[in-house]
């Protein structure tokens, strides 16, 4: 028996087809049939070496698939049960970061997709552990953008405060998942998205937003806070003079350009500026019960994992609308 996948050899280079034995789960792991796995920004930064995780590796980190075969002690899924794998894939459990929940910052942590091989592939293993029961409410090619759009875009609204006009600065995967969740939370939300890509806006207003426009243009009204999800450094002293007094900044992605000098008075008066870092299990288990409950549609386009390459260039061209999933 044999899996298919999509590997990185090196930054800069395409994934390329290979076939493997079929990897037997360890302790505490389950081998997963993965049916889909979303496309994020952060296999586009592994791509192209904006960040620098194990090689080869099997990119993704949104993964949906059914349990084939259980590690020794496994007792959290059973057999043919639904699962979902998100970014972190393991920690430590006793650093100091684990024992005081917040392990999202674990000082020796596994990241699915990048220090562990992920689910651009026809099967994977995970650590059990880690790994999420689905609700039902979403099918495997809707719930796959939630395991790290929906989910890290959660830890980021959750920094982001009592805010209730809230700024999301590039409108793709994870802010057309959260403007619904804030809409829904009876939140105010306005979009910026690159110049001129009035499709983006129009797809904001869509599902939900008072106002959406150019990144570099004034809101109608303050912001309390706003979550800054495109990679582009610029957008920090933007965003800050977007908000009010005491408001944040929330920045939501791994990596970024750097963030041009900008004069103190544009932080004054208690803005702050901050960064997430990846996600808690307690996040996931919060968003997913919540992404359920709010009635949040994903807007998705699946493409064959065979074309995981031309999934990333769109992404790296900003022509998705939703998020990308690779099924297979
Ligand atoms: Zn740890
Ligand atoms: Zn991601």
């Amino acid at each position: 028996m044999t899996m298919h996948a999509m590997q990185l050899d090196a930054p800069g280079t395409p994934l390329h087809a290979v076939e493997r034995p079929l990897p037997e789960p360890g302790p505490g792991e389950v081998r997963i049939r993965v049916t889909a796995c979303g496309v994020c920004r952060t296999d586009l930064h592994v791509a192209d070496g904006d960040i620098h995780g194990h090689l080869p590796i099997i990119p993704g980190h949104e993964i949906v698939g059914r349990v084939e075969a259980l590690g020794p002690g496994v007792t959290d899924f059973a057999l043919g049960q639904r699962v979902g794998v998100p970014w972190l894939g393991h920690t430590c459990g006793t650093c100091p970061y684990c024992t005081s929940a917040r392990e999202n910052l674990c000082d020796t942590p596994q990241f699915t997709g990048f220090t562990r091989d992920g689910g651009f592939a026809t099967h994977c293993l995970a650590d059990a552990h880690f790994c999420f029961a689905l609700p039902d409410a979403f099918d495997d090619l809707h719930a796959a953008p939630l395991l790290c759009a929906g989910l890290i875009g959660y830890r980021s609204y959750r920094m982001a405060g009592d805010a209730p006009v809230l700024g999301l600065y590039g409108f793709g995967a994870a802010a057309h998942i959260l403007a619904q969740l804030a809409v829904w939370q009876g939140r105010k939300v306005f979009a910026f998205t690159r110049e001129g890509d009035t499709a983006a806006q129009a797809f904001a207003r869509e599902i939900g937003c008072a106002w959406a426009g150019d990144s570099t243009e004034t809101p109608p009204e303050p912001l309390d806070a706003a979550i800054l999800f495109a990679p582009v450094g610029a957008l920090v002293p933007q965003a800050l003079k977007a908000v009010k007094k005491g408001g944040r900044v929330v920045c939501g992605g791994i990596h970024m350009s750097d963030i041009p000098a900008f004069p103190y008075a544009d932080l004054w008066e208690e803005r702050s500026i901050l960064s997430v870092a990846n996600l808690t299990r307690q996040d996931g288990t919060e968003f997913l019960a919540l992404a359920a409950e709010a009635g949040i549609r994903t807007h998705v386009t699946p493409m064959p994992l065979a074309q995981a390459n031309e999934a990333l260039e769109r992404l790296r061209k900003g022509e998705v609308e939703g998020a990308l999933v690779l099924v297979c």
